[in-house]
């Protein structure tokens, strides 16, 4: 469409079209690049021939975001040079690695519907040789959605909508991030509950706490080697069982007990701070870890508090922003040592009626139930009960299990 002041819209005449783009409006501003772009902008009224503008807004926002995925390969936003390739809209190599996407995600109402549109173009672009691919989402997973306080969907006229922003405002981002998430699993959603949100502010302020290093130091005095090197082998374990845990459930979408196994960790580095590992290197890779594994959910705090463990010193705020450390943001993902993850393990001994009848390797924190269990399943053990009545089942002393038959 053409705005004339004499003649008002007019359309371009059919023999016209297509109005074709010019290949040198480099978004720059934020705004249409095409409102900047005089020699497009400016053109002669079809009608009388006399000054008028074209439409900038030549595209519907569905036609955008349709195929929004495909633009954000192109190498106009990684050069900030016009586009020299004139038979594909992005880059061949690009493309090649970045498509199809990999997982979709969204609220089902919104995906259904985008969804519907994104496919027709890439069918489309599949029919014309543009794309090898017929479908450009190779995943989908839909979050849930949260309720408010009472069960109910959020609505104005139900007075039941929580504004997150208040909430924001009272306790932090991070605080109401991580409490999305832990409401429960991702694509469940739920409730909004306002005495979940003071649990995890409470769980962010203890690891504050944990992290900073400033005030106590740990009982490292009068612990023997021994007890030392039990206690770091501890540590390390949960450590590097943590970042297991978390490794896995984020590429679950298992954000809810992402932050139960960061809780735990830190339940645990609160008490491990009083003793003998303070300040010894596992306590660094825990303390570390435990910051790059709520980077991705709390991620203010957790560059707050890395920026304090490897940045400038406290106090020395503006520049540290510049001279800092480098953002956790682009740090390495921690791993993790599968050996050292593993559980302690301990060898239960086995008795029928008094007499050792097997040996069996168990994790250190088996409960005494499953212990019994254990046992009992053994076949070595099976043999000596045969049909014979279980009795009793006697678990003392740890590692020592009679069964009594007979
Ligand atoms: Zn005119």
């Amino acid at each position: 469409m053409i705005y004339c002041e004499a003649c008002g819209v007019v359309p371009v005449p059919y023999e016209d079209l297509p109005v074709v783009l010019p290949i040198d409006a480099i978004p720059s501003t934020g705004e249409n690049a095409l409102k900047f772009h005089e020699s497009f902008r400016h053109v002669n009224c079809p009608k009388c021939g006399g000054d008028a503008r074209r439409e900038t807004d030549t595209l519907d926002t569905f036609m955008c975001s349709s195929w929004y995925n495909y633009a954000y390969v192109t190498p106009y936003w990684k050069a900030g040079q016009p586009l020299s390739r004139a038979d594909t809209p992005w880059d061949p190599a690009e493309g090649a690695y970045w498509l199809p996407v990999d997982q979709y995600t969204g609220g089902p109402e919104h995906a259904t519907m985008h969804l519907l549109y994104t496919r027709f173009f890439t069918k489309a672009l599949c029919d014309i040789g543009v794309v090898p691919f017929r479908e450009p989402m190779l995943r989908l997973f839909n979050q849930g959605i949260i309720l408010g306080p009472d069960g109910q969907r959020m609505s104005k006229s139900k007075g039941n909508v929580v504004a997150p922003d208040e909430w924001v405002e009272k306790y932090g981002a991070d605080s109401v991030r991580a409490y999305l998430m832990f409401i429960g699993p991702w694509d469940a959603g739920g409730p909004w509950n306002f005495q979940g949100i003071e649990g995890v502010k409470r769980f962010l302020e203890r690891v504050w706490s944990v992290v900073d290093d400033s005030g106590s130091r740990g009982q490292g005095s009068g612990v023997s080697d021994a007890d030392r090197a039990a206690q770091v082998r501890d540590l390390r374990r949960i450590t590097h069982r943590t970042i297991q845990r978390v490794s896995e459930d984020i590429e679950a979408f298992k954000f809810n007990t992402i932050i139960s196994a960061l809780m735990e960790f830190n339940n645990y580095l609160v008490k491990a701070k009083e003793t003998a590992v303070h300040g010894t290197p596992a306590w660094d890779e825990a303390i570390d870890s435990l910051l790059l594994l709520m980077a991705p959910e709390m991620p203010h705090i957790a560059e707050e508090l890395w920026q304090r463990r490897h940045g400038g010193s406290v106090g020395d705020r503006p520049q540290r922003r510049f001279t800092g450390a480098r953002s956790i943001h682009v740090h390495p993902w921690p791993t993790f040592d599968a050996e050292l993850a593993k559980a302690d393990m301990i060898t239960l001994v086995v008795q029928v009626n008094g007499k050792l009848r097997d040996r069996i390797e168990a994790p250190a924190d088996i409960s005494e139930e499953a212990a019994r269990e254990l046992a009992l399943a053994s076949p070595a053990v099976q043999k000596w009960i045969e049909d014979k009545p279980v009795r009793k089942v006697i678990f003392a002393g740890g590692k020592l299990i009679n069964i009594v038959v007979g």
